[in-house]
């Protein structure tokens, strides 16, 4: 059993929990993080295949908030996000369906990012990775969190960013006040199946090297060399839409890639072959329902914060802006 003891404890290092540390650390308060996956980043997902790469989580991302749009100017100056498109085909035209909003991708993938906004904790911040957090118990003066690999961490404070339903997991949810739980037993979100292909040979998309139907079972397909993330090798991204992803997921995972492949046949040029395929099946996608603030702060305990996309608005651009804004709140309640 190895014990840490620390102000903040913050499960979760997708993009809100890596902000939400950000923040915490500016404002000098001690803050550790905790995250199930061998790598932080959760849905900023990249993974190899052959001898490329593919994004396998978010796509791109895009700016509504000026709040956003500062660590976007950021992350452009550093070298680490160009803007890669201004629309994309609905796959009826053989040019994009050009709208004027920037759409961001991250060089060499999106988790990418959060691999610097990891580096820029250091020195100072104790992440622990492949640390699936169990249980979250209630203290007289804070909180007690338990990995499955027995780290213990005592905390004044907990931020909890996992996607809310194994957020509320972590909790005897009883502890929760009846106002808490009617806002949180009910957020749920939609599953994404996705497919990553290595191509041997060329594709041919349409301009900027991808296809947008939200209404299709195939929702998005986009060549990762075209986006400029995968200079060594084609590798297309391939993803269900909800209600594919329900039909294919309970199917075996064979006959689930070959549904998501056969989306990548009209596009293979002359001799072009699909090599290998993977395929990552996210229960927890995208929410359903987005609670209007952009975070809860349970009533009744000890600081805890739960925080995400789900809360304030969706996607990447949620995620961040949720995030930071747990990281001031869990700093104000410890007056920081
Ligand atoms: C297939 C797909 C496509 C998408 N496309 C886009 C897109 O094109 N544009 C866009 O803007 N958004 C897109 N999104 C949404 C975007 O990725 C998310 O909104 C955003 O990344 C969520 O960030 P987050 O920090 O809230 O959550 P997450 O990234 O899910 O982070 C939560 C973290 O919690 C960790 N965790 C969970 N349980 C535990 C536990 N018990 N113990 C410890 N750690 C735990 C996970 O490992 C994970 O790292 C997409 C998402 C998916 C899945």
């Amino acid at each position: 059993m190895i014990e840490h003891r620390t102000d903040v404890l913050i499960v979760g290092g997708g993009i809100a929990g890596l902000l939400a540390t950000r923040v915490l650390r500016e404002r000098g308060v001690p803050v550790m993080m905790a995250d199930k996956a061998v790598r932080v980043g959760g849905r900023l997902a990249t993974r190899r295949i052959g001898p490329g790469r593919g994004d396998h989580g978010a796509q791109f991302f895009t700016v509504r908030s000026r709040e956003f749009g500062a660590l976007v100017e950021e992350w452009i100056a550093a070298g680490l996000v160009y803007e890669w498109a201004r629309g994309f085909s609905d796959g009826s035209l053989r040019t994009n369906s050009f709208d004027g909003y920037p759409r961001y991708a991250v060089r060499g993938g999106m988790n990418n990012l959060a691999q610097h906004l990891a580096e820029q904790l250091q020195p100072g911040v104790r992440i622990e990775s492949s640390a699936r957090v169990r249980s979250v118990v209630p203290l007289a003066d804070g909180w007690q969190t338990t990995t499955e690999d027995q780290q213990v961490f005592f905390s004044r404070a907990v931020g909890l960013t996992p996607p809310v339903p194994q957020s509320l997991a972590l909790l005897n949810r009883d502890l929760l006040t009846e106002a808490d739980r009617e806002i949180l037993t009910p957020m749920d979100y939609e599953p994404c199946l996705t497919g990553i292909f290595w191509v041997d040979g060329r594709v041919d998309f349409p301009e900027p090297g991808a296809v947008q139907q939200p209404d299709a079972p195939v929702s998005w397909i986009a060549d990762n060399q075209r986006k400029g993330i995968s200079p060594e090798a084609v590798v297309v991204t391939v993803q269900a839409s909800p209600e594919f992803s329900r039909q294919l997921r309970d199917l075996p995972e064979t006959s689930a890639i070959q549904a998501l492949k056969l989306a990548i046949e009209p596009y293979l040029v002359g001799q072009a072959v699909i090599k290998e395929g993977q395929l990552k099946a996210w229960r927890y996608a995208l929410p359903k329902l987005i609670y209007p603030e952009r975070y809860l702060l349970a009533q009744g305990l000890p600081p805890l914060v739960f925080a995400g996309d789900a809360f304030g608005g969706p996607r990447v651009e949620g995620a961040a802006l949720s995030g930071l804004a747990a990281g001031n709140v869990l700093a104000a309640c410890l007056g920081k």
